[in-house]
């Protein structure tokens, strides 16, 4: 048996897991065109067509190909691309370069983005008062606002922003220690220490940091331990002036399920919203996006683009990654023709009639509980209101009569449904983040 027989069976198997994963279209443009060309010391070097590939595979699934082929092989790997056509010289350069900061902020334990920074980051009327706020706070950390929280949707540029901040602290004062990490990953680590006995490592760890950044603050929501370790570290930063910065997907009084401690001290600095951007924004990151790729694009087609992608301003990227991907790999220039082609199925999503399941798919994200759950009778509270408000939701945008929406909900019966939307009605008269909670679902459902 030799590992080579092995690996391009285990790569045909990978290709056809992913595209159940991924689904026909999507598999079709991306990872089709994809060829393994080699396998040697657990690197797997995989041709690509261009560079747009890499960059959607980054952005959109950037474990995938990875993790599925790691899955079937039983040991980790690591997954190199080859791009096909040739490279581009200054962008290869600008990748090099990124590519060298990574590591060298690596060594030091900062986990950056080094394509996240000030200069490329489009003010506009949406993002002005975050982006004037964060600039404050990186020329002068410590000394401004503190802690700065920056709320805003999904894809509206909050990891950009605060990883901006930790750049140009690193980059003007290079002995500053930045840390920067997402909640989520922050929350690993409380529970890894707690169960390693290694607590004092990691206190020390996040305790003597200049600068924290911590992205999606909301995921600590509901859990306890980290709560209460952030706390503390909150504090010992705070009271020896070191810059804290947070981010989330919505205001600290829309929040739930944290201690009042917490959301008090998320709101003693600054707040500052990013709001969804408007059009003349959209189509100002697309044009700087297009020169950073080398890509160009007539105003006819920024307009499009900008005025068919509502306000997630990763879409807009995606959306100038896939014309790009299709015009190197048909050789043909861009034009209004070719991105209608190109965009079609991206685009469904004006007219696609809201239904329980997006519904369901929505709240669940929000509140980060599973799908399957809020099917099921689990009635811890959390799942509980998650349901309630999905029910409510579904009465709303959808033409379903009330035993219809039961039923997508593991069989309730129309009675519960219609005792959830009292509650929710109720509730949203009676508590503000409730209904902030509701307006911003809402805003997800119909954009
Ligand atoms: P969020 O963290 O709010 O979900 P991100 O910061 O990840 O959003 O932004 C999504 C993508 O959009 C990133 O690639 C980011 O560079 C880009 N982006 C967001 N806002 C801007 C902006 N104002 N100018 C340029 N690019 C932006
Ligand atoms: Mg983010």
């Amino acid at each position: 048996m030799t590992i080579n027989v092995n690996i391009e069976e285990t790569w045909l198997k990978s290709l056809s897991a992913i595209a159940q994963k991924v689904g026909e279209n999507s598999f079709d443009l991306w990872f089709k065109p994809m060829k393994m060309v080699q396998f040697k010391d657990k690197n797997l070097i995989i041709e690509i067509p261009n560079r747009f590939y890499r960059e959607w595979v980054d952005d959109n699934y950037p474990q995938l190909l990875s993790e599925t082929i790691e899955s079937l092989l039983g040991y980790k790997i690591t997954v190199k691309f080859k791009i096909s056509e040739k490279e581009d010289a200054a962008i290869k350069r600008i990748e090099n370069k990124h590519e060298n900061r990574r590591k060298e902020l690596g060594k030091r334990g900062i986990y950056l983005n080094p394509k996240y920074i000030f200069e490329n980051y489009v003010v506009g009327t949406s993002n002005q008062f975050a982006h004037a706020a964060a600039k404050r706070v990186a020329e002068n950390p410590g000394g401004s606002y503190n802690p700065l929280f920056i709320y805003g949707g999904v894809g509206l540029g909050k990891t950009h922003l605060i990883n901006a901040i930790g750049n140009f602290i690193v980059d003007k004062q290079s002995t500053t220690s930045v840390c920067y990490i997402s909640a989520e990953q922050f929350t690993n680590e409380v529970i890894s220490a707690m169960r390693h006995d290694r607590m004092a490592d990691f206190k020390s760890k996040y305790r003597n940091t200049e600068v924290l950044l911590i992205d999606d603050i909301q995921f600590i929501a509901g859990k306890t331990a980290t709560q209460e370790e952030f706390f503390h570290t909150f504090n010992a930063l705070y009271e020896k002036q070191k810059q804290i910065v947070i981010s989330s997907d919505r205001a600290p009084i829309e929040i739930s399920d944290i201690t009042d401690r917490l959301r008090s001290r998320f709101s003693m600095g600054l707040i500052a919203d990013i709001q969804s951007p408007d059009i003349e924004t959209k189509m100002a990151i697309i044009y700087k996006k297009a020169l950073t790729e080398k890509m160009s694009i007539s105003e006819d087609v920024a307009h499009f683009i900008a005025s068919k992608i509502k306000s997630n301003i990763r879409d807009l990227e995606g959306c100038l990654i896939r014309l790009g991907a299709h015009a190197s790999l048909t050789a043909t220039t861009i034009n209004l023709d070719l991105a209608k082609a190109v965009l079609k199925d991206l685009m469904l999503d004006d007219d696609k009639p809201v239904t329980v399941e997006l519904i369901q798919k929505i709240v669940c994200e929000y509140f980060g509980i599973k799908i399957q759950d809020i099917k099921a009778k689990k009635r811890t509270k959390e799942i509980a209101n998650a349901r309630q408000i999905a029910m409510f939701l579904a009465k709303q945008y959808t033409e379903h009569s009330l035993s219809e929406i039961g039923r997508f909900f593991g069989g309730k019966d129309h009675a519960t449904v219609i005792y959830a939307c009292k509650q929710v009605e109720e509730r949203m008269l009676q508590e503000e983040n409730f209904r902030k909670n509701i307006e911003n679902l809402r805003k997800r459902i119909v954009p």
